[in-house]
């Protein structure tokens, strides 16, 4: 008897293939056929003029924490995600030191490289596990979507250092104590090695993140224990994500070389006016095959729409002068930029255009009632109106919402030519669409529902591929990339991670600020239409867009749910990458 059939959609089965009507039956959590099912069944959804396809995998997450307090991890379960990677750029909670000793740290670098509410992260629950094995244990039973989790740089530096991890390089005794923390995550299931020396990527004090302190050797040694477990990978954020430069082509080439594991590192946007960029950068690709390893850049199909805050000041702190500004606390801060010659400064420091373009941006959402008004508007209008400049506009606006005010950077949409530029370079295999940062930068970006995005775009508006090609780029490309055995493709054998959807009315829908978090803290929310039912490992987690109390996800384990990442040897003599740069400290 079967648990159940999902009788008559349209199977776009994620290999590419064209689709095809059928049933699909479902027994413990796999699929146990695809064709007519006539066997005797528990449930059966009749599913005539829907599609069924794999469950959409997102290998760049940060739901470590969330997790703990959201087993289904929303809003990316109602967008049919029902596998992603978390643990990602160098940021897991897992190792945490005896008893959870390094909790503070991480939770207060957490709250600022990826904008979770340390509010919300203090009152999820004792983070009292020491090993990424008891946060396992800690998870196990009570997931209702898939998730694997890398070991972080961060966190075996930060053990292995303590506050030395934030100030200087590694002596080989520290280096050892990383490897056997690593050793030991990759051991119980972590499924690889993530770390970042990512420009942004600063802790609770203010200081760059344990990885960014990071020789290359240690780099180097800590991707070559990677190479000792099976089905591991290797996830990395260069310090120049924007351009191509040699030491860092050659770095992750050595990642991959030396591990003998795909590098994915994130993150890039491709448009049509950015194309020729992007092939520059995708010559780390072409660079590695040549030296017989992987690398594969993450593409994120979705503008840049990034709402910022002077709240946060995540990114804005970038900005010449801005730093010491937004580093101050809330009242100061307020009184900073209330102050005339505060403001007079932070202009004549800017550069011209880009970020501090003020007026190019529009104001999303507000607190007080006073400011309702300019919600949707562009802040250059407002400025004209009031006769003021845009920055003193917007510093007006934000005081009065004691900083709250969000904004984005006016962008037209993407265009066809955009989908077009962007599908030339997910087909040639240099990249792998994900980079959802989805469980990070909270009230800041909305890129979870990409999957959605990327239909209702590429395949609905634009027409510039097939149904069946997104939806191969949704899941088995990035199953492959992770070795996820038996995921990522409707067929008899695989898990049933299942997506029931309308194709005629698959939509992202709108984005709101919910205040659900732990503590009453905010996120950005959004749920999409025509996604209709969501299955994980044979149960139904999604039901017209409301949560079952089913909780079928698993903790995903290195080389018992993924395999096939080992990459043969390098070619000889690139094994190295050649000789050890001297040590670098950014
Ligand atoms: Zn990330």
């Amino acid at each position: 008897v079967l648990d159940l059939v999902i009788r008559g959609a349209d199977v776009v089965d994620g290999t590419g293939r064209p689709r095809r009507r059928a049933d699909v039956g479902i027994r413990g959590g796999r699929i146990a056929a695809v064709g007519r099912v006539d066997d005797p069944t528990r449930h059966t959804v009749d599913a005539g003029g829907l599609v069924v396809t794999p469950g959409f995998v997102d290998i760049h997450s940060h739901f470590d924490a969330q997790a703990l307090w959201d087993p289904a991890l929303t809003p990316s379960c109602f967008h049919g995600v029902t596998t992603t990677v978390s643990g990602n750029c160098g940021f897991s909670i897992a190792p945490l030191g005896h008893g959870g000793s390094e909790a503070d740290y991480i939770m207060r670098m957490l709250a600022r490289v990826e904008g979770m509410p340390l509010e919300s992260l203090r009152a999820s629950g004792p983070w009292d596990w020491s090993t990424t094995a008891e946060y396992f244990d800690r998870l196990r039973g009570q997931l209702a979507i898939n998730l694997g989790v890398m070991v972080g740089h961060s966190a075996i530096r930060r053990l292995a250092m303590g506050d030395a991890a934030t100030e200087r390089a590694s002596t080989p005794a520290e280096l050892e104590v990383m490897k056997a923390a690593l050793r030991l995550g990759l051991e119980a299931g972590g499924l690889g090695l993530s770390s970042s020396w990512g420009p942004v990527h600063d802790d609770g004090d203010g200081r760059p993140v344990p990885s960014r302190f990071a020789a290359r050797e240690e780099l180097v040694a800590l991707a070559e224990v990677c190479g000792e477990f099976a089905g591991t990978s290797v996830e990395f954020m260069p310090p120049d994500p924007e351009h191509w430069t040699p030491d860092q082509c050659d770095l992750m080439c050595t990642l991959s070389t030396v591990a003998r594991r795909p590098v994915n590192w994130n993150l890039m946007r491709v448009t049509e006016s950015t194309r020729a960029r992007a092939e520059e950068l995708l010559r780390t690709g072409t660079e590695a095959a040549a030296r017989g390893g992987q690398v594969v850049a993450l593409m994120m199909p979705m503008p840049s729409g990034a709402r910022y805050s002077l709240r946060t000041g995540f990114v804005l702190d970038m900005l010449p002068g801005w730093g010491p500004v937004l580093a101050l606390g809330l009242e100061d801060r307020m009184a900073a930029l209330r102050d005339p010659e505060v403001r007079r400064r932070l202009t004549a420091e800017s550069a011209p255009g880009g970020l501090s373009d003020w007026g190019a941006k529009v104001v999303c959402e507000v607190v007080a009632e006073a400011n309702r008004p300019y919600v949707g508007r562009l802040v250059r209008d407002i400025a004209a109106e009031k006769g003021t400049t845009p920055l003193d506009a917007l510093l007006d606006i934000a005081g009065r919402d004691e900083l709250r005010t969000t904004f984005v950077q006016a962008r037209p949409d993407l265009s066809d030519a955009d989908w077009s530029a962007m599908r030339d370079v997910w087909r040639d295999g240099r990249a792998v669409i994900g980079g959802s940062d989805a469980g990070a930068h909270l009230d800041f970006t909305a890129y979870f529902g990409y999957p959605v995005y990327l239909i209702e775009m590429a395949v609905r508006r634009w027409n510039v591929v097939e149904l069946e090609e997104a939806v191969h780029q949704l899941t088995s490309v990035p199953a492959r990339l992770y070795g996820l055995v038996d995921r990522g493709v409707v067929a008899t054998g695989a898990c049933a991670d299942l997506v029931l959807l309308d194709e005629a009315a698959v939509a992202s829908g709108p984005l709101e600020t919910r205040f659900d978090l732990p503590a009453g803290a905010g996120r950005l929310y959004g749920e999409p239409s025509g996604i209709e039912q969501v299955v994980v490992n044979g149960e139904v987690l999604v039901e017209r867009g409301r949560l079952t109390d089913a909780r079928p996800g698993q903790v995903l384990i290195s080389g018992r749910d993924t395999a096939g990442t080992e990459l043969a040897a390098p070619i000889s003599g690139a094994s190295r990458g050649g000789a050890p740069k001297e040590v670098r400290l950014i």
